[in-house]
């Protein structure tokens, strides 16, 4: 079989400065690439305007990298397929580079476990993915099958953007002009080696970063809650071949919050604490010190400490990583005049209590790579404007719906009503 894992670092040799593109998508992550994959489909279908696409990711490599956001619903299975992906996640899979998913369970509302097995979903199992090598396949898949339509460049970061009328644009339009640079320490922006490259089409989809957001000032985000989350690996031995055999995603409520843990390949497990930002203070423990998170888990879970003891793991590295959770969304998810689109986190981020980031994202996409949205995007023509705003009003159903179904899970859990991380998801108004 074909080694898919060994993807080369790519460099902006791959397009000449002030080079137009049809489309210049921002960040590689799941929604970026699944973008790319379903634009170079239509092309392959129906013919496109879309034939020179662009995808600018600031991360140089993912191998050797982690990446949090394992668990993959069972329902994804048809979308891998038309990705073209499935195989390969499952011969990765089979040599347990990712692992089989059996089901869910839970300890939430009451002292009991209860789960969901995959054997009555007519999917079948899910998996627990490794994310990062997840990711990779699908660069590896636009590389390979897409190379001609989508370029990649890796280790560059968008760092400006700007929508006007300029020489390097199709004459008498407007289009996007795009700074992408090296940058050593994004956050202190230690950026060189600038180039610009032009787009008439701009796709953010950079996750929570939400790029489009600096250089649109009417554009709000909206947050619901403040939720964060601390994650720890952990791994284990296998001593007398004691293997972990438990491969459900577990979750499990506390006083302060709720834990998630998940088997992880090479015989590591993640083990995610959420609670809100301004409670982390009010906590007993300081959970960002991996001892103290060990001692906090302890105190505070039942099923997701006995895991952890029955297969004697043990912290894998001395770094507890702490990132954004919550809810938020954009005030608008695309522009018809100003040429944009957000996708994927960078539209709406979900409370990763369903474990559906990655599976929303392609609902998402779905939404949005028909035809006719395709269309009202590609022809700029006003009587052409309604899927745009179809696909506003159905990515809004989707925040509602999920909004109220996460209340009612929520809900579900009373034993702690009193405080606040409870009291103030029970009395969420939606
Ligand atoms: C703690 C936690 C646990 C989660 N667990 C799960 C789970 O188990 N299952 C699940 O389905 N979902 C899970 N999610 C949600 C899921 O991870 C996200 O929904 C998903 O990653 C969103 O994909 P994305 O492509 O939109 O964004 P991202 O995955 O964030 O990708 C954005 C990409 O853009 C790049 N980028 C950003 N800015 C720039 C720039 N300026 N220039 C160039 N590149 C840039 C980034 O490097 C990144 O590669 C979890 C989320 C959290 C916070």
């Amino acid at each position: 079989m074909e080694d898919h894992h060994n993807y080369q670092d790519r460099h902006p040799d791959q397009f000449k400065p002030h080079e137009l593109f049809d489309v210049i998508i921002i960040g590689s992550g799941i929604a970026g690439s699944t973008f790319a994959i379903r634009i170079s489909q239509l092309l392959d279908s129906y013919g496109s305007t879309f034939k020179k696409v662009l995808m600018i990711e600031e991360k140089s490599k993912n191998h050797g990298t982690f990446k949090v956001g394992e668990s993959l619903p069972s329902e994804t299975k048809p979308v891998l397929q038309s990705l073209g992906i499935f195989e390969m996640v499952n011969n990765d899979t089979n040599l347990e580079k990712h692992l089989y998913c059996y089901g869910n369970k839970s300890a939430w509302g009451s002292n009991n476990i209860n789960g969901t097995d995959s054997i009555f979903n007519p999917y079948g199992h899910g998996f627990h993915l490794d994310r990062s090598l997840f990711e990779e396949t699908l660069l590896k898949t636009i590389e390979l099958r897409y190379g001609q339509i989508v370029k990649i460049i890796r280790g560059f970061s968008v760092t400006d953007l700007y929508f006007n009328f300029d020489d390097n644009c199709v004459k008498n339009e407007k289009c996007w002009e795009v700074t992408i640079s090296k940058c050593s320490n994004l956050n202190n922006n230690v950026c060189e080696a600038q180039n610009k490259i032009y787009g008439k089409i701009l796709v953010d989809a950079s996750g929570r970063r939400c790029c489009i957001r600096k250089c649109v000032p009417s554009l709000k985000r909206y947050s619901f809650d403040k939720l964060l989350a601390f994650a720890c690996l952990f791994e284990t031995a296998c001593l007398n071949g004691l293997k972990d055999n438990d491969h459900y995603t577990l979750v499990e409520s506390c006083r302060y919050g709720w834990f998630q843990t998940s088997q992880l390949p090479n015989n590591q497990r993640i083990v995610i604490f959420f609670t809100d930002d301004d409670l982390v203070k009010q906590l007993p423990q300081r959970i960002r010190i991996v001892d103290k998170f060990c001692d906090f888990l302890r105190e505070n879970t039942s099923y997701v400490d006995k895991i952890l003891k029955n297969f004697d793991y043990t912290p894998l590295k001395n770094r507890v990583m702490c990132m954004a959770a919550n809810s938020d969304m954009l005030s608008e998810f695309a522009s018809i005049q100003n040429h944009w689109i957000a996708i994927g986190d960078s539209a709406i981020s979900f409370d990763p209590l369903s474990s559906q980031g990655i599976m929303k994202n392609y609902i998402n996409l779905n939404i949005h790579s028909e035809k006719s949205e395709k269309k009202s995007i590609d022809k700029q023509d006003n009587a052409e404007i309604q899927p745009i705003e179809v696909y506003q009003h159905k990515m809004k159903e989707i925040l509602k719906n999920y909004r109220k179904e996460k209340k009612y899970f929520y809900c579900k859990e009373q034993r702690w009503s009193d405080e606040v991380f409870w009291t103030r998801r029970h009395t969420e108004e939606l």
